[in-house]
Formats: C-alpha cells, structure tokens, sequence
C-alpha cells in the first residue's frame, strides 16, 4: 500500500537514519537503563537529559493487538481500505510499541501474541519506516 512521507524532525533524526540503513533503534537512557519511544529530549523516568544513546533493537517483536480499519481519516489510504492496525511490542521491552500493518497478512487474520520481525519499506519520499510481518 502506498505510503504517506516521513519527515524526520531532529530528534527523530537518528532513528530515521537508521530505518534506511535497514536498523531499529530505540532511545535509551544510559543513567536507568531504560529504552523509551517516541525519543523525548530528557528520560520520563530519571529526567536526564545527557545520557540519552540510541540502542540498537533485535527487530523481533509480538503483536499486542490489532484493530482493522474500514473507514479512517487518511485520503490517500482510502483505496487499501480494509486494513490492519497492529500493535506491536519489542522484544526488549514489552512497554515499547509501535505501530503496523502488517504486509502480507490478510484482515482479521491477524494471531494476537505472534511473532513478528521488523521491515523497511520506502515510502513516497524515499524514506524507509519499519513495517512488521508475522513469523512463524
Ligand atoms: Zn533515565
């Protein structure tokens, strides 16, 4: 399905860079050890400001939940509609989600708690995001 452009902003810079070298990664605090997404300018926990690296992930995960959607608020989505909105939780840390539609899996087929593995997939601007596919 088509894909809307991505325009990273400074602080989402890394990661963005890192999705078109075909890598996730997650910003995490090195003073409580502790990875957090969206990356925030100081950590929600300890409140540092200094000590934020970008750690690099497995790219494996589960789904947590999925929704379809039939009718959203994204024209230019419109024509792949029905599609799925899975939650995804990382491996490292099953408080991390992002978001998928899962390429390849048909609508209301999705298996909660499956297996799933990062992608990248250009979108319209030529900048990758990470897509999620179910593994066996
Ligand atoms: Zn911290």
């Amino acid at each position: 399905m088509s894909k809307q452009g991505v325009e990273p902003d400074e602080l989402s810079r890394p990661f963005w860079q890192a999705a078109n070298a075909n890598k996730l990664v997650i910003q995490n605090c090195q003073q409580c050890d502790r990875l957090q997404h969206p990356p925030l300018r100081k950590c929600t926990a300890c409140g540092a400001t200094e000590h934020l690296e970008w750690k690099p992930m497995s790219g494996r995960g589960q789904i947590y939940n999925y929704a379809v959607v039939h009718d959203g608020p994204i024209k230019s989505l419109h024509e792949d509609q029905p599609f799925n909105v899975a939650v995804i939780t990382l491996e490292e840390d099953s408080g991390i989600q992002m978001y998928s539609h899962l390429p390849g899996t048909p609508v209301d087929e999705v298996p909660i708690h499956g297996n799933v593995e990062v992608i990248f997939q250009a979108t319209d601007n030529g900048q990758k995001v990470p897509e999620w596919r179910v593994v066996d």
